[in-house]
């Protein structure tokens, strides 16, 4: 079967590869499924793999499968799987347990590890393929009437984790009743950022570079959310005009703003941050206002990466809640459709120079049949009115 690789090292070597077929008998316990890909997004981290910044391949390889955010459709499962049938439409994590307290007891999207194994990433090969095959424990079910955005839940795990941790870590507060967020960065994981405090209730301000309006601001619009540009506005007049913020999540890739947040956040408030900045900038702070301003607030700041399994599951509750109240969103952040993997040029040139894109996506696989076409519902419920 076809798959995408790099060569960890070597800048922009991006190639088409083949490898076997996956068997359900590489997974023990008869634990296997076998899943038939259908989409992956790609973002930033492949951006970066390609360009040898990021990314080791498994060993016994010297070449590394990339892509991290596949969506994909059960082909066969082993003799112990209950929870997933052939057909089910699937997601599966991205990293895989080291050895840590907290890899151990299933949270390895927290481990202490130095050194961590992600699917598409670091010394394990992605969903870049044709197949892959995983443990039924890594594989998360979306329904049916979700396959159209089901690529989008990688990156909305995320958010997710993000917004759990803020939430988890307020219960300090025996009382928090967030009223107002700020998200910094209005591209994907910012839009999903806002979507996600949006379904939460709460008021939403994100803070982009670009001017309004154009087509993401247009989106934060349909869904209620206010966009500010900073070219018009800064950081810091945005807090005091649509502030305080009671939760702030940071999705820029710009650590310099990390700061502005840290001023613009409110009195008991969270910030959130979640760029991987693998450079080396470095900023002058007003370091005793922010200093000062975090002591008196009793404010809080908090890194997040990666996801584990209760925030894919947490990811498909709020995609079918978006579907319900903001219906047909989250399809327009697939902007960037790439076919087959043999385009894979196509995909990496997309990535890196399409200013508007949203959601950059390689379509493995077509999605198939419409939902109601895969099973018999029609069929029986037309038997049983007879
Ligand atoms: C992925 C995360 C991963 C992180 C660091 C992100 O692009 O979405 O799952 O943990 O990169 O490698
Ligand atoms: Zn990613």
């Amino acid at each position: 079967m076809k798959a995408l690789a790099v060569c960890p090292g070597q800048p922009n070597s991006l190639h088409l590869t083949e490898l076997p077929k996956p068997s359900l008998d590489e997974i023990p316990n008869g634990r296997g499924v076998l899943v038939r890909v259908l989409r992956v997004g790609v973002d930033g981290t492949d951006k970066e793999i390609n360009a040898a910044e990021y990314g080791a391949a498994p060993d016994g390889y010297n070449f590394l499968v990339i892509g991290h955010e596949g969506f994909g459709q059960v082909e066969a499962v082993g003799p112990s799987v209950t929870e997933l049938k052939p057909g089910d439409f699937v997601v599966a994590t991205v990293r895989r347990p080291g050895t840590s307290i907290y890899d151990r007891i299933g949270t390895s999207d927290m481990t202490t590890d130095d050194v961590y194994f992600e699917r598409g990433i670091n010394l394990r090969h992605g969903y870049l393929t044709e197949y892959y095959v995983d443990d039924a424990e890594f594989i998360v079910k979306v329904p049916k009437g979700l396959r159209e955005v089901g690529v989008l839940l990688e990156p909305l795990t995320v958010v997710e984790k993000g917004v759990t941790q803020a939430y988890e870590i307020q219960r300090r507060l025996r009382v928090w009743r967030p009223k107002k967020a700020a998200v910094m960065g209005a591209g994907t994981i910012g839009l999903l950022s806002a979507l996600v405090l949006r379904l939460r209730g709460l008021d939403v301000t994100v803070f982009g570079q670009r001017p309004a309006p154009y087509r993401n601001s247009e989106l934060l619009r349909e869904i209620d959310a206010r966009y500010v540009s900073t070219k018009t506005m800064t950081v810091l007049e945005g807090a005091a005009q649509y502030g305080p913020f009671d939760v702030i999540f940071e999705a820029t890739g710009f650590s310099p703003i990390v700061f502005d947040a840290m001023r613009a956040l409110g009195k008991n408030g969270a910030l959130v941050l979640s760029s991987v900045t693998g450079g080396d900038r470095h900023v002058d702070a007003s370091s005793d206002k922010i200093n000062l301003e975090f002591v008196l607030g009793n404010k809080v700041m908090v890194g997040t990466v990666n996801a584990n399994r209760e925030y894919f599951e947490r990811g498909v509750q709020d995609m079918a809640l978006a579907e319900a109240e903001y219906a047909g969103w989250l399809g327009q952040l697939l902007t960037h459709p790439v076919h087959g993997l043999e385009n894979f040029s196509e995909l990496l040139e997309t990535l890196t120079t399409a200013k508007d894109a949203i959601k950059v996506y390689c379509e493995v696989a077509p999605l198939g049949a419409p939902a109601h076409r895969l099973h018999q519902d029609v069929d029986v419920a037309a038997a049983v009115s007879v």
